[in-house]
């Protein structure tokens, strides 16, 4: 077994603390990485306080991951020793399904196993994510990290960026149409950086007024305060297409009269309660609402080439570890600008 140390949550609500535990033995098709930066994503928080329910504990969070290979197993073919890399939500699926045959892994039909607060599917065995100082994953759910880009700030396009790449891809997004993002944090932020680079005119939708600035520095045109009920009113019948990344409950029937005719909101958020929808938003100009889960890991190759191409990474605030509680309770706040990652120097 490799020992390995990292920060987790013992029950439900309570803080993180240090933690030290074993990752199983590399088989022939593991890589070992030695963790550098994890990003922290709101899901990290949603779990840690069990909001979704089917949390497991301890948990050690994390699923925005780069490091450096510190050694391969004998049938590893994709990766070698030294290799920059990252590791993001998954780290096994069936392999079998349609879904996984399609390379969506992420909506693998048997359940994908999850990087961290998921079960080994040989050994049963809790996952244990990023908070830490090394994983042990097989390669075909690792990706390869370009070395044109800061690290640091390339680490939460491993959730953030993809689950934003992913529905703009596939809906379509593209030059000239109106897209509005709302909600301005870890994947907000992403989601306004690709949808500006597609060539959409970007709307932010936000609660926090004083985003507005950075809201376009990050590739915004405009900028609406959601709080301000004359300014939502004014936008009705505006858009294409809406991403909706809010992490709480809160009215999304409001967004969805900002659609066009046959526009689509795709909400990637997953608050902790269900939201209230009513039909007549929907029905009055044939709108769809829908939902996307991060992407699969032949989409996430392309997203992050895609940003080694064209220059994009994250704005983070690099903490160390011991700084996580307030980080999260930063995040609870809606005060994050727009991710904080962990610089696991400062677990040694
Ligand atoms: P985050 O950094 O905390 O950003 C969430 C943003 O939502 C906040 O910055 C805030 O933006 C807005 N917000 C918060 N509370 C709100 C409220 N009560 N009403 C309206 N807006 C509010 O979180 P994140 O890491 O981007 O994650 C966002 C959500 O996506 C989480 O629920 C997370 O679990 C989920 N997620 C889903 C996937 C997927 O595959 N579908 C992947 C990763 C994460 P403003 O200050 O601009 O209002
Ligand atoms: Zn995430
Ligand atoms: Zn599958």
């Amino acid at each position: 077994m490799i020992s390995s140390h990292g920060y987790a949550a013992h029950e439900s609500k309570k803080p993180l603390a240090p933690f030290s535990f074993e990752r199983r033995d590399p088989r022939p098709h593991d890589v070992t990485i030695d963790i550098h930066y994890c990003g922290v994503c709101h899901s990290d928080l949603h779990q840690v306080r069990n909001e979704w329910g089917g949390s497991s504990f301890p948990m050690v969070p994390g699923h925005e991951i780069v490091g450096v290979v510190t050694h391969v197993g004998s049938s590893v073919q994709k990766f070698k020793k030294g290799d920059l890399v990252g590791v993001g939500c998954m780290v096994d699926s069936c392999r079998s399904c349609q879904s996984c045959d399609a390379g969506l892994e992420q909506y693998c039909e048997n359940g994908f196993t999850g990087t961290y607060n998921g079960k080994d599917r040989q050994t049963k065995q809790n996952t244990f994510g990023g908070y830490s100082n090394n994983i042990v994953t097989d390669e075909n759910f690792v990706l390869r990290i370009s070395d044109r880009l800061a690290i640091e700030n390339v680490a939460p396009l491993l959730c953030a960026g993809i689950t934003t790449y992913s529905p703009l891809r596939h809906w379509g997004v593209s030059p000239g149409q109106e897209v509005a993002i709302v909600g301005l944090g870890g994947l907000g932020h992403m989601g306004v950086k690709f949808a500006h680079s597609f060539g959409a005119k970007v709307t932010v939708f936000t609660t926090s007024a004083n985003k507005r600035e950075d809201a376009i520095r990050l590739g915004a045109d405009r900028v609406v305060v959601s709080r301000d009920q004359d300014a939502m009113s004014a936008e009705k019948n505006r858009f294409d297409f809406i991403l909706n990344t809010v992490s709480a409950p809160h009215d999304i029937n409001q967004f969805l009269g900002l659609l066009k005719r046959d526009g689509t909101m795709v909400c990637v958020g997953i608050p902790d309660k269900a939201p209230e929808l009513q039909a007549f938003p929907l029905i009055v100009s044939r709108r769809a609402l829908a939902g996307s889960l991060i992407g699969g890991i032949k989409e996430t190759q392309e997203m992050l080439d895609y940003c080694a191409a064209n220059n994009i990474t994250s704005d983070c605030e690099i903490i160390p570890i011991q700084k996580i509680n307030e980080a999260f309770e930063r995040m609870l706040k809606a005060d994050v600008k727009y991710r904080f990652v962990i610089d696991m120097k400062s677990l040694k």
